[in-house]
């Protein structure tokens, strides 16, 4: 069997890959990485404009546009219409990554909860997919997308999943896919791997978030979209599955989401 692996979240617009990324590209070819989906983050125009022109005429690595919830405190109304121009162009697969990150909690809260669900509702309008980023901050996640219905309204993942099984339900009932990516093969995730048994291998797309996150044994290195079949083996491993089997699963389960 071919590998047919999707890295379905990962940042190779980022300026550490200017140096070497047909490189990078290609070592993820030959590991069986036919799609890429790159998340490009605003709001700065100019970072949008650098990702469309790298990557706007591929046909393996698709574009979704979005603000990291950590930028949520310099969105205005004149950022907004900015980046809803860029998010209604023709060949945009998704909108996000968008969410809450309460963890770091690098923008106030009331600024996240605010864009977020501006963000939510212009998915809604442009009908387009969401890639949620959510991190410790469950509940006031699960209020905006539950409130609109966006799964099933529009589709959505969240993104690099650290929740337990029970708040994987919880997503999953709503009609969320759950992503998960390189902290799966860490060493103490125990628990996240007990999450990713329980979760539908239907409902379940993988990613590296590269150039963060990098699997192990490859810890301390930058990561790229090659390293997706890390997380691939771990789920094999976790599911008594092929890693061809999940590669191909994961691959189909982003191209029903992401309309590839
Ligand atoms: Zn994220
Ligand atoms: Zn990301």
């Amino acid at each position: 069997m071919v590998m047919f692996l999707t890295d379905s979240h990962a940042h190779i617009d980022y300026d550490s890959y200017d140096t070497d990324r047909d490189e990078m590209l290609g070592r993820a070819q030959s590991t069986g990485v036919q799609r890429i989906l790159n998340i490009a983050l605003g709001p700065e125009s100019e970072k949008f404009e650098k990702a469309f022109s790298l990557f706007e005429l591929s046909k393996d690595i698709s574009i979704a546009v979005g603000v990291h919830p950590h930028d949520a405190g310099k969105m205005d109304e004149d950022a907004y219409n900015k980046f809803k121009a860029y998010a209604a162009r023709s060949g945009v697969s998704a909108l996000g990554e968008i969410g809450l990150d309460y963890y770091y909690e690098n923008s106030p809260r009331e600024a996240q909860v605010k864009w977020f669900g501006r963000f939510l509702d212009l998915a809604l309008e442009l009908k387009l997919p969401v890639t949620i980023h959510s991190r410790d901050a469950f509940d006031d996640t699960y209020e905006a997308v539950s409130k609109r219905d966006i799964f099933r309204k529009v589709g959505g993942v969240l993104h690099c999943f650290t929740g337990t099984a029970e708040e994987a339900k919880k997503f999953l009932d709503l009609g969320a896919y759950i992503s998960f990516s390189g902290i799966i093969t860490f060493k103490k995730a125990e628990e996240l791997r007990q999450t990713a048994k329980s979760v539908p291998i239907e409902k379940m797309l993988i990613e590296t978030d590269a150039p963060f996150l990098t699997p192990d044994p490859y810890r301390g290195k930058r990561n790229e979209p090659a390293y997706v079949l890390r997380v691939a083996e771990t789920i094999a491993a976790l599911k008594g599955l092929s890693v061809e089997e999940v590669a191909k699963i994961t691959s189909e389960n982003a191209a029903r989401l992401f309309r590839f």
